[in-house]
């Protein structure tokens, strides 16, 4: 099995690195016969190639069985026209990455300001008001005048439909909760086709507790009552914000990671940005993408139906939660570099004993 790993940009080869090195280690000790092959996209990719994402590396990523992808500077890109392509969202669009899960979880050791935050958020990934992913053709944002900007917001059906679902079945394996986020008292027909079809959706799971809120009051319901959110459905800019608010809450934006799943294929991918004002110091935390890579480990090994995965990604995730214990990166209040802590990792997963072992 291939996994195509792209470090990105800022702090995005640091954190990339010491994901690899973790990544290989399990690799490594679970026989899992994992090929990790390197490729280069964003601001490197445009200095040499003139664009931050070749064809070649389109081809790569197509032939692989995953993604991880470092963080991407995307402010600073040129246009699309001058060779400024999100890396990001051309995998989501053209593999067709519709879900996009980002746990946040109160790990011992971390710093979090919700102790007992343990939620997903779901969020739909390839329309809403993202301009350069929601049309066919052209671009959802375009200016009648050169004082006058639109920005047009794609909302379906079959699109909430099956974010929704995922959510349902996620939430079923969990704590069996959902809670729709919407703005349907403004966006009458757009979010209210989004939650008409949440509703519908969430009544065909039997066992399943629905609640629904506004996003404008979810806001301030992370933060006075987090530990009650178990799966979080939202469309896909509701869904980016309040992530960022949750992995927050959790103890850091460092600790938010992601997976954006289709039905075929799926990409790891931290829920934060590239931090320039972090980038080479070796200080940034990389457990957001460690975890995502976790989290795509679990997604191959149950769509391949691989056990040796299922288990890579668990060992992969203990490491991390027992590493943020011990010792983390200076963002949680510990005096670890990022590639100290992914080899503390690293080594916590060569070194692991089962507890069933003689
Ligand atoms: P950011 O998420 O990069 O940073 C926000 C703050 O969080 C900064 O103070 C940063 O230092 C801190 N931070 C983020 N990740 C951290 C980590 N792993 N460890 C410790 N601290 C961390 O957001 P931004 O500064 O608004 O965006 C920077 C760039 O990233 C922009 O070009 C933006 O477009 C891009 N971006 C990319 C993605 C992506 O590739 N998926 C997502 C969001 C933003």
């Amino acid at each position: 099995m291939k996994l195509l790993v792209l470090s990105g940009d800022g702090i995005g080869p640091e954190i990339t690195a010491a994901t690899v090195r973790a990544v290989e280690a399990v690799n490594h000790r679970l026989n899992l016969g994992l090929t990790l092959e390197a490729a280069e996209a964003g601001l490197v990719s445009l200095e040499k190639n003139g664009t931050t994402l070749t064809q070649a590396v389109q081809e790569q990523a197509r032939a692989a069985d995953g993604v991880i992808l470092g963080p991407c500077d995307t402010i600073v890109y040129p246009d699309v026209n001058d060779g400024g392509i999100n890396p990001s969202a051309w995998l989501r669009k053209n593999f067709d990455l519709y879900a996009n899960m980002r746990p946040s979880l109160a790990r011992a050791g971390a710093p979090a300001k919700a102790p007992d935050i343990d939620l997903v958020i779901a969020r739909e990934n390839t329309e809403g008001f993202y301009a350069d992913r929601s049309m066919f053709a052209g671009s959802g944002e375009f200016m009648p005048t050169k004082d006058v900007a639109l920005a047009v917001r794609k909302i379906t059906r079959e699109g909430s439909r099956r974010i929704v679902d995922a959510a349902c079945k996620l939430a079923m394996k969990r704590r069996k909760k959902l809670c729709i986020v919407h703005k349907r008292n403004v966006f009458r027909m757009s979010d209210g086709l989004f939650y008409d079809v949440a509703q519908e959706v969430a009544a065909g799971y039997d066992g399943l507790e629905v609640e629904d809120t506004i996003v404008d009051a979810m806001a301030a319901l992370l933060i006075r009552r987090p530990e009650s959110f178990d799966v979080v459905v939202t469309t896909n800019m509701y869904g980016d914000i309040l992530s960022d608010l949750a992995a927050e809450l959790s103890g850091g934006l460092g600790l938010g990671p992601s997976l954006n799943a289709g039905d075929d294929r799926a990409i790891a991918q931290a829920a934060h940005g590239s931090a320039p004002d972090i980038a080479g110091q070796n200080i940034a935390n990389p457990v957001a993408l460690m975890a995502s890579a976790s989290m795509l480990l679990n997604w191959l090994g149950e769509r391949h139906e691989r056990p040796d995965l299922v288990e890579a990604a668990t060992r992969l995730d203990d490491a991390i939660g027992a590493q943020i214990a011990e010792n983390g990166t200076k963002d949680l209040g510990g005096t670890l570099g990022t590639d100290a802590f992914g080899d503390a990792v690293a080594n916590r997963i060569v070194n692991f004993e089962s507890k069933n072992s003689t």
